[in-house]
C-alpha cells in the first residue's frame, strides 16, 4: 500500500508545530517532510530536522529544478517542500506529515487529490495575537505581518477536510492521530490500492 500524505496546515502560532513534535515522536511509522527555507536558523533548530536552512541562490536552484512539491513566500522568506522525500515515504508505503502555510496547502490540494488536509486552528484571533507575542520568536515587524496574514488565512478553512481547534496540547495530539487512524482505514483508499476484492485475499490487513 502506499503511504498518506497528511497536510497539516493554519496560520503561524496557531500550534501546529507543537502539535505535530509530540505525535512524531510517538508515532514512530510516521515521517515528517523536513521543508528548505530561506528563513534564519532559531537559536532551538536543527539543519536538517527542523528545517534544512539554505540561501536564496540554494533555494531558486531548487526551484528550478522543480524539486519542491509547493513552495511559498511565507512572512518574508521562502519554504519549499521537497517532492523526493515526500515521493519516498509514500513509494515505500510510509505515511508523512508536511507542516505547511495555507497558501502552500492549497498548491498541495490542486497536485494531490487524495492527500489529506488538516487546518489547525486557534481557539480565537485574540488567542493567537497573545500566543505570537509570548512566544517572542519575531521581530514587531515580523510579528505585525504574521497577525496580517493570519485573518486571510483564518477564512480560508472552507478548503479543508478536518479542523483541530488548540486549546490544549494534549487534545490536540489525541485529535490529529485520530484523523490519522481514520484515513488509514478508509474503505476507498484500500479499494482504490487492492480492489474491490480485497477482503478475499489471505491477508486483510
Ligand atoms: P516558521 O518560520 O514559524 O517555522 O514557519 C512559518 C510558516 O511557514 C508556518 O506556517 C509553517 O507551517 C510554514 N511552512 C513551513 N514549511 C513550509 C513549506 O515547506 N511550505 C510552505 N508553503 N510553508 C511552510
Amino acid at each position: 500500500m502506499k503511504g498518506i500524505v497528511f497536510v497539516i496546515s493554519g496560520p503561524s502560532g496557531a500550534g501546529k508545530t507543537s502539535i505535530l513534535k509530540v505525535v512524531l515522536e510517538a508515532n514512530s511509522d510516521l515521517d515528517f517532510s523536513v521543508s528548505y527555507t530561506t528563513r534564519k536558523s532559531r537559536p532551538t533548530e536543527v539543519d536538517g530536522k527542523d528545517y534544512i536552512f539554505v540561501t536564496q541562490d540554494e533555494f531558486r536552484r531548487l526551484r528550478e529544478e522543480e524539486e519542491f512539491l509547493e513552495w511559498a513566500k511565507v512572512h518574508g522568506n521562502h519554504y519549499g517542500t521537497s517532492r523526493t522525500q515526500v515521493r519516498k515515504s509514500v513509494d515505500s508505503g510510509r505515511d508523512i506529515l508536511l507542516d505547511v502555510d495555507i497558501q502552500g496547502a492549497m498548491s498541495v490540494m490542486r497536485e494531490l487529490t487524495d492527500a489529506v488536509y488538516i487546518f489547525v486552528a486557534p481557539p480565537s484571533y485574540g488567542e493567537l495575537v497573545k500566543r505570537l507575542e509570548a512566544r517572542g520568536t519575531e521581530n514587531t515587524e515580523s510579528l505585525k505581518v504574521r497577525l496580517e496574514d493570519a485573518k486571510w488565512e483564518l477564512e480560508q478553512v472552507k478548503h479543508f477536510q478536518y479542523l483541530v481547534v488548540n486549546d490544549n496540547l494534549n487534545h490536540s495530539v489525541n485529535q490529529l492521530e485520530a484523523i490519522i487512524t481514520a484515513a488509514r482505514l478508509r474503505v476507498d483508499r484500500i479499494v482504490k490500492e487492492k480492489g474491490e476484492r480485497f477482503l478475499f485475499e489471505e491477508k486483510t490487513t
